[in-house]
């Protein structure tokens, strides 16, 4: 059995690990750029980090002592998935700088194409994440501008950002991010605010030689952190965004953060918005509104009206600048795209997924056999870790894999998948998502695609059930 991964982020390297310890090693994982991480490789902006804390934020089966902080940045992430690759023995499996374009199904297998051919698999695996292609606004003279601007997940490290006059477009958990770090360096920073985040603070804290010590040797101790971590997000985090007992114990805490770090009342009442707390993601972080009241920033919450090639125009005039910094988010409910998925009969997913991505379990999509998704449609969180999602994933597909081995292709049934979306907009309903905000979680129209309505504990229960009946062997084979 040949299978293809598409990706090298968490996902598509927990898939790999999986194959390759179940002794499956005839599998391919096709990577567009020129190293493993995914996410934790594109995004390198000053200050880049989860706010999940690592201990959480990692495998289950590579739990890691050596996390030197409780939210370790970028590079630390990177190495750790560096490390399980090389670790697991995956990485000669890895075909880096190779991008997927097309992934057709020829009724028995599927061929999929590289800039380099075609090869034939039986299963593929997408594994390619909700956040992988920037986003940039679409704001008129984008083009003209002068000066250098660059997207928060492509950062410009060759641009000097010292004494510069710089414009942040965008304030969601990027921008929160490198925003402290970059304050400090520039004359003078414009941050162009379109509507504000709820901010709760960061509890972060760096492990001293005693901490990591006791995390090495004592037996259980990073199974009971990990397990108080997520019984925390799931417990206090989850009840909130499903508009529960602790909705208002939130919107406290993010309201007495921002009292507690924002003397200015005129200032406050503009960084406060006017949707409930989780409708959009809740920026958790402790340095980004005190670098907002410095004097050398000014948040700007005129619309914006263009693009001009001095700097960013509003109805008060032109605020000049030599950088603009895009922290514009991601095409998050593009599934897949631009890879071109054709499955039975020759029908494209684009064209499937018209109003929205949608799949079973956020795994499996009818008419689509032999393809399995990680992090797939309505698998994001805004509470909880999403490797504990992709784990589940995984497993979910090793479940199958014995099945569609015996009787060949297998496909998810539509009826299965009718049950699913209905159970799924029921559970919807309870949720914070559809609350008066617009956020990447939906599409346009107003359909959460992203995100998972439930608990996390409910989701791997679904996940672990064995695969049957909800599948059927693909009569065109
Ligand atoms: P984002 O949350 O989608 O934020 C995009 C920002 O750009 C928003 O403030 C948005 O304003 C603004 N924007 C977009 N188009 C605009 C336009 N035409 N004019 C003006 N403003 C515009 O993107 P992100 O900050 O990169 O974060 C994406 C997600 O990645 C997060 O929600 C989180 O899940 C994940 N992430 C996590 C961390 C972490 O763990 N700390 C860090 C970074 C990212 P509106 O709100 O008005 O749309």
């Amino acid at each position: 059995m040949r299978v293809a991964i598409i990706g090298a982020g968490f996902g598509g390297l927990c898939m790999a690990i999986r194959l390759e310890r179940a002794g499956i090693g005839s599998y391919t994982v096709y990577e567009k750029a020129g190293g493993v991480g995914g996410t934790w490789r594109d995004n390198s902006y000053p200050g880049a980090g989860c706010d999940i804390p690592s201990h959480l934020y990692s495998y289950s089966f590579e739990k890691y002592a050596s996390w030197t902080r409780r939210y370790p940045e970028q590079p630390e992430i990177l190495a750790y998935l560096d490390m399980c690759a090389d670790k697991y023995r995956v990485r000669p499996k890895i075909r880096l700088n190779t991008e997927v374009v097309s992934a057709a199904f020829d009724g028995r297998r599927w061929q999929v194409t590289t800039g380099e051919g075609t090869e034939e698999f039986d299963v593929v695996v997408s594994s390619v994440g909700q956040l992988n292609r920037p986003s940039y606004p679409e704001i008129s003279g984008i083009e003209s501008f002068a000066g250098v601007a660059f997207h928060s997940a492509r950062w410009n490290h060759d641009h000097d950002l010292t004494g510069r006059r710089v414009a942040v477009i965008g304030n969601g958990s990027s921008a929160a991010q490198f925003i402290p770090r970059i304050q400090p360096l520039v004359e003078h920073l414009d941050v162009f605010q379109r509507t504000p985040n709820w901010v709760i603070p960061k509890p972060d804290s760096a492990f001293g030689p005693a901490a990591t010590l006791a995390f090495r040797l004592v037996p259980g101790l990073q199974r009971a952190y990990r397990e108080w971590i997520y019984r925390y997000a799931e417990g206090t985090l989850y009840p909130a965004l499903a508009q529960g007992w602790s909705a208002g114990m939130l919107r406290k805490r993010a309201l007495g953060h921002l009292h507690a770090q924002v003397a200015d009342s005129e200032l406050r009442a503009r960084l406060t918005p006017d949707f409930p707390v989780g409708c959009k993601r809740v920026v958790i972080d402790s340095a980004f509104y005190p670098a907002l009241t410095r004097p050398n920033v000014d948040v700007v919450t005129d619309p914006i009206a263009r693009i001009t090639a001095k700097g960013v125009e509003t109805a008060e005039g032109v605020r000049e600048a030599d950088t603009i910094i895009y922290a514009t988010g991601f095409r998050s409910t593009e599934f897949l795209r631009p890879i071109a998925f054709t499955g039975l009969g020759g029908r494209s997913l684009a064209e499937q997924w018209k109003d929205g991505a949608e799949a079973y379990l956020g795994i499996t999509v009818p008419n689509f056999p032999n393809l399995f998704l990680l992090y797939g449609p309505n698998t994001n969180l805004g509470h909880n870790s999403i490797v504990f999602m992709i784990e589940c994933q995984v497993r979910h597909v090793m479940a199958c894999l014995p099945y569609l081995e015996r009787n060949g292709p297998m496909e998810v049934r539509p009826e299965a998948m009718a049950a699913w979306r209905g159970q799924l907009a029921a559970a919807m309903e309870r949720m914070v998502w559809n609350n008066g905000c617009q956020s990447w979680y939906k599409t346009a129209e107003g359909r959460v695609t992203n995100n998972w309505p439930g608990p996390t504990t409910l989701y791997r229960r679904l996940t672990a059930l064995p695969p049957l009946p909800a599948y059927r062997i693909t009569s065109s084979a």
